[in-house]
């Protein structure tokens, strides 16, 4: 039987074991209750732990305390752990906000600052973590991300304004940003994009780059933006240091698919526990496919 109380601890040590193992853990965003319970199913049924994800907007949308408190239940219901990250957060208050409201790990998004500005406010959020767990004795995990990687998990015409090879995250600046900020990961940019492109391939992952970076840092990284990456660039970077992959846009686009579908067949419908089903189901083949992937 798992406990809640030493959640985090176990949080940081089962990443690295995956880490060490050439395996991912996978991180889903949920923007509503039928996507949270579609992603445990899957979790359950392949025996794995799982990262549920809200970002600013999504915590916002279901309510900060709601969405912990749904994670908290699946967490009763379900035999797997499940760990709640806050993604993408972009301010102190908000990081604070969502460390009161006991989540696992945080993610200070100062990707789009100058670095010396992104440096400060990622260290200003660890001081702070660090000061609650003083408090309280509960361990929350923070992760920066460094490298411009775009913002939203959508549907794209073109790769977002300010995604490009020079912004790529470098092995140097890697290094000083983890070792100035005192995160436990680290998301870098290595040709990963938010959101998917609509009539295009998605750009390929820079493994080599990774690589560069994989050697000179210790910490997990986390590879977001994963979705329409291809399974071949999704395992060169399992291969090569990434312990956590973020999707978000597929599981989206295959939800919002299935409903579609369902109301396509069934214009009368009016029950979302049934057109919410199809989505459900639509989903689930995404979520089990990558989980399969990470743990081959
Ligand atoms: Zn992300």
């Amino acid at each position: 039987m798992k406990t809640l109380t030493s959640q985090s601890e176990h949080y940081i040590e089962l990443i690295n074991e995956y880490k060490r193992n050439g395996k991912a853990v996978a991180h889903f965003n949920i923007s509503n209750l039928d996507q949270a319970r579609a992603i445990v199913e899957v979790a359950q049924e392949l025996n794995q732990p799982v990262i549920i994800g809200a970002s600013e907007g999504e915590r916002e949308y279901m309510g900060i305390d709601m969405v912990r408190t749904i994670v908290n239940e699946l967490n009763q219901e379900y035999d797997v752990p499940i760990f709640l990250n806050a993604d993408h957060t972009y301010t102190l208050e908000k990081v604070q906000e969502v460390i009161e409201a006991g989540y696992d790990s945080v993610i200070v998004d100062g990707a789009k600052l100058p670095y010396e500005e992104n440096v400060a406010l990622v260290k200003q959020c660890v001081d702070y973590v660090r000061a609650y767990e003083e408090k309280t004795g509960k361990r929350v995990l923070v992760e920066a991300e460094l490298g411009y990687i775009g913002q939203s998990s959508s549907l794209n015409t073109a790769l977002p304004a300010g995604v490009s090879e020079e912004n790529l995250t470098t092995p140097d600046q890697a290094k000083d940003f983890i070792l100035r900020t005192g995160v436990d990961m680290f998301a870098p940019a290595i040709g990963n994009v938010h959101g998917m492109l609509i009539d295009a391939t998605e750009p390929a992952l820079h493994i080599d780059r990774l690589k560069e970076i994989t050697a000179v840092v210790d910490v997990p990284l986390v590879l977001h933006g994963a979705s329409g990456n291809t399974d071949e660039d999704l395992m060169g970077s399992i291969d090569n240091g990434v312990a956590i992959i973020h999707i978000n846009t597929e599981i989206r686009k295959a939800f919002r698919d299935g409903e579609m579908s369902y109301l396509a067949e069934h214009p009368n419908e009016v029950a979302p526990y049934k057109f919410g089903h199809q989505g459900q189901e639509e989903m689930k083949k995404v979520v089990r496919a990558k989980m399969e992937l990470y743990m081959k």
